[in-house]
Order: structure tokens, then C-alpha cells, then sequence
């Protein structure tokens, strides 16, 4: 018995007609394959425009009313596919988060996944049925509605594939699968055939826009094969697997780039034990992914630390750090969100030194100065000026080949 799950982003459903496109497809896939679940976004730009009237009423809106406004947009989308499917003769039938059981946690608008039931998913796709799943969104144990943070709907459909036992998922997007780099920062970028999970994670992890980190995490946790790929045209995508299952290993895979993170600086200080912990322990509280961090050198007992945070985290940022600012004596901090994190991601890197310093050299040769770097074993990350992002990555492209 073949079962696929497949994921329909914003783009692949923004209208009716993309909508009776995707249906299409799927009545495709159908004659092909024995059970297909379907997993869809919001209609085009609508995660965004609930945000914005969130935006008109709340500076920092309830985080429960954020998920309850939220999730409305998936199932929109659900019940207009499952309409179109129905239409086309296939019987189809769509379920919100609840009914398919995506248990979370607590942790409104970046929910984490705690079990995923799907009994009745199961039910439905032996009476013959395509179930349409609203993405995105879960349920509390106390029957909370949470969200699975911005872009959460792959993580949605990567989390069913691993529950349902799914031969693979498939990511359907408006590009054709994952890129060397943005092709709107750099025509040249040209499509990966495969990637490997920890490479997509890094990609995912700093700016690369194709997939959510967590559904790549997950993917990897569950080893469930990931197929990237266009709605809009039927060539073969990028293929995201283990990196067992790939023979041939690039030294650098891709270049990425993240436009969207603030730089903050909590300046002077007090330099003593305990510090770092309660500033970022302050911030893990509440629920804010910190990337990189520096301390510089201290003076006079008092030290400086920079940390990048995304943007859509600033006010919750700016409220926890004003508090630690007094709790801790610290002089004052300030917030900069001019920058460009540059990224260079390879799993080849691993064996072959000198990447780094040619990512140094490359940048130094473009009048480009570097204000942070951070490293793990297959990236290298610089933030930049937001003004030299784009020419940083169109240079780093091409000084490694890509
Ligand atoms: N609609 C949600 C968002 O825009 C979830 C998703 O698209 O995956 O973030
Ligand atoms: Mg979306």
C-alpha cells in the first residue's frame, strides 16, 4: 500500500483557481498512489493580513488570541480544496488539527508536537478518501487551539508522514525545489538534485525560506524523505534525505541569507558569573530562539553582549531586555535590524578546511566588513550590513562554484 503525504503551501492555493489546480493534482496523484493526505496553508498572503489586523488592535496581543485568530486561514483553505475534490469526483474530506489529533504543548503561536493521533485519518482514507489537513495548527490536551509557528504547515505534514507511516512527503511551493542560493539575489542560483537533513537544517535555520527548520528536524528524527517541488510545473524537486542515502557530497551546497533578524546589544554589563545565564535564560522564558551571540572582552569589570534575535520577536525582546537591563545594573542596550546574516552551507566542509577563510577573504575583497561570525561543522555565518547582503551572497556564490 503506497500512502503520500502531500503539502500545499500559500502560494499553491492563493486563489480559486490555484485551488481547483491543486485539486487537479491531487485527483493525479490519487490514481497513482493507494492513500493520499493532503496538508494546505492559508490562502495566499492571509497568515499576513491576520497578523496585520492583530497589528491595528495589539502591540502585543494575547498569545492564545493570536493562535485562535490564526488558525482560522488553514481552514479556509481545507474546506475550499476538499469542495474542489469533491467536485472533480473524488470524495474527499477535510479534518482541523484537532480532529487529526496534532497534540502540542502549551507554547502558543510555536507550538511543539507532542503526539500525533490520526485514527481518524486512517479511517478515512480506507473508506477511499483524499483528507485534506488544515496546517499549521494543533490542539492542548486541554483542547487549547495552539499554532506551530510561521511556516508550520510543512512541519504539520512532515508530522503526519512520520505518524501515518508515509512513504515519503512532498512539499509543494512556488519554486522548484531547494536552490545553490535565492535565484531573485542570484539568476545563476541553479536547483540542488538532493539534499542532505543536516545540510536543509542549516539552510532552513539561517534564511533559507523553502521549509520550515522544525519540519526538516523532524523529517530527520523520523527519517521520512522529503521531495520539494513546484505546484505549478511537474519536474523533479529537490529531494531532502539522510546523508547515507547520498553518494556524492558537495564541499558547499548553498549560500543563504536572512534579511530578517535584529542585532541587539545589552550594553556595559556587570562581568561576573551568572550573567549570561539569567539574560538568556530571561529570554528562553519567553519562548524567544536567540542566534547568535557575542561577549566582548570586558573593561573595568563590564562587558558588552550582542545577540541576533528574528524580528518578529523585537517587542517581546525589548520588554524582557529592558527587565534584565535593571535586574542585572547593565548601562542600557540598543536594537539594530540594518543587517544581513550571510550564510555558507556544505556537509564537505567537514573534511575540507579553508572554507572559512575563503568565506573571510571573499567578503574582505568586497569592501564587506564582518560584525559577527558564528560556525558549526558544515556553516559558516557572517551578519553583515543589510546594505551589502545581497552582494555578499552574489560574491560568495560565485567565489565557491555553485
Ligand atoms: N499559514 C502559516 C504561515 O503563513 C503556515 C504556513 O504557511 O505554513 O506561516
Ligand atoms: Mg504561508
Amino acid at each position: 500500500m503506497s500512502l503520500v503525504v502531500q503539502k500545499f503551501g500559500g502560494s499553491s492555493v492563493a486563489d480559486v483557481e490555484k485551488i481547483k489546480n491543486v485539486a487537479r493534482r491531487v485527483v493525479d496523484s490519487k490514481k497513482r498512489i493507494d492513500h493520499v493526505v493532503v496538508v494546505v496553508s492559508a490562502l495566499g498572503d492571509t497568515t499576513d493580513e491576520l497578523v496585520g489586523l492583530a497589528a491595528q488592535i495589539s502591540k502585543l496581543p494575547p498569545e492564545r488570541e493570536m493562535d485562535m485568530l490564526l488558525s482560522t486561514g488553514e481552514q479556509v483553505s481545507m474546506a475550499l480544496l476538499a469542495m474542489a475534490l469533491n467536485e472533480l469526483g473524488q470524495d474527499a474530506i477535510s479534518m482541523t488539527g484537532q480532529q487529526v489529533e496534532m497534540l502540542t504543548d502549551t507554547g502558543h503561536t510555536k507550538a511543539k508536537i507532542r503526539h500525533v493521533g490520526a485514527e481518524r485519518v486512517i479511517q478515512e482514507l480506507r473508506k477511499g478518501r483524499v483528507v485534506v489537513v488544515a496546517g499549521f495548527q494543533g490542539v492542548t490536551s486541554e483542547g487549547e487551539i495552539t499554532t506551530l509557528g510561521r511556516g508550520g504547515s510543512d512541519t504539520t505534514a512532515v508530522a503526519l508522514a512520520a505518524a501515518l507511516h508515509a512513504d515519503y512527503c512532498e512539499i509543494y511551493t512556488d519554486v522548484d525545489g531547494v536552490f545553490t542560493a535565492d535565484p531573485r539575489v542570484v539568476p545563476e542560483a541553479h536547483k540542488l538534485e538532493q539534499v542532505s537533513y543536516t545540510e536543509m537544517l542549516e539552510m532552513a535555520a539561517t534564511g533559507a525560506r523553502v521549509l520550515q527548520s522544525r519540519s526538516v528536524e523532524y523529517a530527520r528524527n523520523y527519517n521520512v524523505p522529503l521531495h520539494v517541488r513546484s505546484s505549478f510545473n511537474v519536474g523533479e524537486g529537490t529531494w531532502v534525505k539522510s546523508e547515507d542515502d547520498i553518494m556524492e557530497k558537495a564541499i558547499v551546497s548553498a549560500v543563504t541569507h536572512d534579511f530578517d533578524e535584529a542585532k541587539v546589544t545589552i550594553v556595559g554589563v556587570p562581568d561576573k558569573p551568572g550573567v549570561a545565564a539569567s539574560l538568556f535564560g530571561g529570554l528562553a522564558d519567553s519562548n524567544i530562539n536567540v542566534d547568535m551571540i557575542i561577549q566582548n572582552v570586558s573593561e573595568q569589570a563590564r562587558t558588552d553582549i550582542s545577540f541576533t534575535v528574528s524580528q518578529d520577536d523585537i517587542e517581546k525582546v525589548r520588554q524582557v531586555t529592558e527587565e534584565i537591563v535593571s535586574a542585572l545594573g547593565a548601562e542600557g542596550s540598543n536594537f539594530d535590524d540594518n543587517i544581513a546574516k550571510i550564510s555558507v552551507v556544505g556537509a564537505g566542509m567537514r573534511t575540507h578546511p579553508g572554507i572559512a577563510a575563503g568565506m573571510f577573504k571573499t567578503l574582505a575583497e568586497n569592501d564587506i566588513n564582518i560584525e559577527m561570525i558564528s560556525t558549526s561543522p558544515i556553516k559558516i555565518s557572517c551578519v553583515v550590513r543589510r546594505d551589502d547582503g545581497e552582494k555578499a551572497v552574489k560574491a560568495l556564490h560565485d567565489h565557491f562554484g555553485l
